[in-house]
């Protein structure tokens, strides 16, 4: 699996799995584009080779705009970035679900709206070009307790994806989902020590992972990196779920 001759951007890079997946294609031979809201995280990938960062909130409209003007066309886009709301919709503040609507889904149609016409180019020119956007197995892939505003976000995600990868399918621009289980990354561990009893909120995580584990970033980015490759040339608008077992 290669990604040499690509240039490929990642949001939320700077920890967790956008910041795995920004090593492993750089080591699967691609340019990247690490970028992030927070600049010192970022600082943990300088001197990486094939990586660049550059700071970018997913929320701000006029950053997406400004650093699609100033970045070469691209062959791949990771759109990564998201948040976890917890609760019930008894929970759910009109607050709360604009933030969650913002970063996990309409962070994503700004970014394919400024991105796409440059990845559209390098699929007329390479033969291909593909969007991977984060969604979950929380999602209308599978309901979970507490997670109104997250399955909602995510399942809106996966419509968006299909859309996409309809819009553009005759043109060579491919776009899937990653429906993740539960990957041990610094939000988890920010969830898990939240709970009013963390040693629980840990055992009952892994309880719901079949596989009696918690995933770690290097499950994910086998998957991610293949997404964004030509490998998966003939795989578009799918939903891709590296869950460990929980929807069989
Ligand atoms: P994480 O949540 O630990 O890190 C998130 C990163 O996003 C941080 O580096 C943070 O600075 C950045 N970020 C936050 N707001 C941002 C913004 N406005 N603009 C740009 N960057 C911003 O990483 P993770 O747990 O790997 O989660 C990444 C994605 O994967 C999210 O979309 C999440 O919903 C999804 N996901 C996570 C899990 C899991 O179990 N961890 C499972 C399924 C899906």
């Amino acid at each position: 699996m290669t990604l040499t001759n690509k240039t490929i951007l990642i949001t939320a890079a700077g920890q967790g799995m956008g910041a795995a997946s920004a090593r492993a294609c750089a080591a699967a031979g691609a340019s990247v584009i690490a970028t992030d809201v927070n600049g010192d995280l970022l600082d943990n990938l300088a001197g990486v080779a094939g990586i660049e960062t550059r700071v970018l909130d997913v929320t701000k409209a006029d950053q997406i705009a400004a650093l699609a003007a100033d970045l070469p066309d691209l062959d791949g886009m990771f759109n990564c970035a998201g948040v976890v709301h917890h609760g019930t919709v008894l929970d759910l503040t009109d607050d709360d679900w604009d933030f969650a609507v913002n970063l996990n889904v309409t962070s994503m149609v700004r970014m394919c709206r400024a991105f796409v016409p440059g990845l559209l180019r390098r699929a007329d020119s390479q033969g291909s070009a593909a969007i991977l956007n984060m969604a979950s197995m929380a999602s209308s892939e599978k309901g979970f307790v507490n997670r109104t505003a997250y399955g909602a976000t995510k399942a809106a995600v996966i419509g968006l994806t299909k859309a996409i990868a309809a819009d553009f399918v005759a043109q060579n621009l491919r776009c899937n989902a990653l429906c993740p289980g539960t990957v041990d990354t610094p939000s988890l561990q920010g969830r898990i020590a939240s709970a009013p009893d963390p040693v629980q909120a840990e055992k009952d995580f892994i309880a719901r992972q079949p596989m009696g584990r918690l995933a770690t970033v290097d499950d994910m980015t086998p998957t991610i990196v293949h997404l964004l490759s030509d490998g998966s040339r003939f795989v578009t608008g799918q939903t891709v779920l590296v869950d460990g077992g929980v929807t069989i």
